[in-house]
Formats: structure tokens, sequence, C-alpha cells
């Protein structure tokens, strides 16, 4: 009998992996083929084939990323930071082991150093050799890896990065430190006086309290705080935040065209993705009146 991990299962239409978004929400894939599949020291590591979405990288039984929509997510986390500072020479990027958002990092010639701290080394073979749509293109050179817990590692560190990207999976398993107050205060101390950082803060619609949440423990330590938003299919909700905290006030227009090659982000998304709807305004405001 073909054995099946918990997070698929088979029926008459095919191959299916089940994602249980929450108590009463699941969303299936249909599958094409399992490419990969291993128990990390970490979690259980999968990257498949599906109809829909292409190929994806699936942490735990979740969509990290695919190789339909991944752009937009590892677009909009590194380029909106790296648009804003003055000077983006040494960023370091917690997490982010598809190494999606180490290739976007890779298109500014001024970025002299990327250091990858992900704690899981199966997750960044596993994306190298069966997802390249998403991990190539990176320049190795430029690119140190790290093997270890981001938590732990922004201990140790202090003045040392102009840009931090916590590109991160939700907040269970290894990645939950990533959302504590504790973690943020060592990002803070680890860039230098005039560093920007950015999370991904989930879902503004099926995960407000860690959006409040995020942008409350980010707006406690940084002085100039921004949420922004993209549209990302394979997330829950559709629509996604990210809250971005700078030490120096955040320049309010582009430093100059954005001319990358790029898929999703512009010049007008690069400006447009501060505009919020009403109802993330009005969750803002109530944790920003809380700070008051
Ligand atoms: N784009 C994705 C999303 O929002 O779903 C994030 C993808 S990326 C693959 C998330 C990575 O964070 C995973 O590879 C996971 O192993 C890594 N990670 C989780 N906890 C971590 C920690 N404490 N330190 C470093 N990396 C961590």
């Amino acid at each position: 009998m073909e054995r099946l991990s918990k997070y698929l299962h088979r029926n008459e239409a095919g191959l299916w992996l089940t994602e249980n978004e929450r108590n009463h929400l699941r969303i299936s894939y249909h599958l094409k083929s399992v490419i990969f599949e291993k128990i990390s020291r970490f979690q259980h590591v999968m990257i498949a084939d599906s109809y829909d979405f292409g190929k994806m990288l699936v942490l735990d039984g979740v969509v990290q990323t695919t190789s339909l929509d991944g752009y937009i997510y590892n677009e909009i986390i590194a380029h909106v930071p790296l648009s804003l500072h003055p000077h983006p020479r040494n960023v370091l990027v917690i997490g982010g082991g598809d190494c999606g958002v180490a290739g976007e990092l890779c298109k500014y010639r001024e970025v002299e150093q990327i250091t990858m701290v992900e704690i899981d080394e199966l997750v960044v073979h596993a994306c190298k050799t069966y997802l390249p749509e998403i991990s190539g293109g990176m320049d190795e050179k430029r690119v140190k890896f790290i093997y270890a817990d981001g938590v732990e590692y922004v201990k140790e560190v202090h003045n040392r990065f102009d840009v931090i990207i916590i590109d991160s999976s939700d907040p269970v398993g290894p990645a939950k430190q990533l959302f504590e107050p504790g973690f943020y205060r060592n990002v803070h101390s680890a860039l230098k006086d005039d560093g920007i950082m950015v999370c991904q803060s989930q879902s503004p619609i099926f995960h407000k309290d860690i959006m409040r949440q995020t942008y409350f423990n980010i707006r406690s330590l940084f002085p100039h705080v921004r949420l922004y938003t993209s549209v990302v299919p394979t997330y829950p909700g559709g629509i996604w935040s990210f809250t971005l905290g700078s030490k120096k006030p955040i320049a309010s227009g582009l430093k100059h065209p954005f001319d990358k090659p790029a898929q999703y982000v512009n010049d007008e998304i690069l400006r447009s993705c501060f505009h919020l709807p009403q109802f993330i305004k009005n969750e803002l405001k109530a944790t920003s009146d809380a700070l008051t």
C-alpha cells in the first residue's frame, strides 16, 4: 500500500496536499507529484509539483512559496527596504531558506554582503536542488550562509547591518520566537544607526492579532514604522502584511527610479504599497493609541 505523509491524501481525482489553515478552513492543492520529502531536525520539508501553482516548498504541510507567485512576496519584502535605505551594503536575512529573497538582493550592485541565517540547512538544499525557479539567480560569492537560529544569532551582533529582512515561516515551531519582542530588540541593536528592518507580519484578514502585535512590538522600538501590503495568492486571505521599522525618518519618495528586473515591483508599487485599506488603518490606529 502507498504510504503518504500526513499532509497528503489520494482520491479518485489524484494526489492532494491539504493545508490545515485554521480550525474551520482547509486548503487543498491538487498535486502532480512529490519531488522531495524528508524530515529534518526542525520540520517536514517537501517540494511538490502542483497543477495550479507549479512547484512549491511546503514546510510542516504549509505552503511557503510557489513558482507561480513566489516572486511577489520575494520582491516586495526585499525591494521596499532596499529602495528606502540610502546605502544598503550589508544585509541580513533571517529565515528565507528558499533563497528567493537573497536572489532579489543580489540585483543591487551596492550590496556587498548578504548574510543568510537559516535554521534548517535541508530547506536550502531542497530549494537549491529542486526549486531553481526560486532559489536560482543568486550571486553566491556575496551570499554567506549561516545555519543557525536567527534568534540566537542576533543576540551576538551589534551595530552591524544596514538592512535586516525577517523572512520567516508562520509563528509556530522554530519561527515562533521570531515574532517576540525580545527578538525585535536584538534586531534593533544589530542594525546600524540608520538601519531598516522588515518582517512579514501575516494576514490582515486572518491573523489580525499577530499583525497588530507585530506592529506594536516594532513601534515600541523604532521611531519610524510603516506597514505595507501585497497580494500573495497562496497565502490565506490573499492580502499579506509587512512591517518596516526604521531608525531614521522614512523617505517619502524613492531614492531613484526602480531599475531592477522584476515581475511585481515597479515605481508605482513601491510608492503605493504603503496605502492601506481602511480596516487595516483602523487596526493600527487602535495599536498606536495604546502606545500613546
Ligand atoms: N515566504 C515564506 C512565507 O512567508 O511563508 C517564508 C519562507 S522561508 C522558507 C521561512 C524560513 O524560515 C524556513 O526555511 C524556516 O526554516 C526558517 N526559520 C524558521 N524559524 C527560524 C529561526 N528561528 N531562525 C532562522 N530561520 C528560521
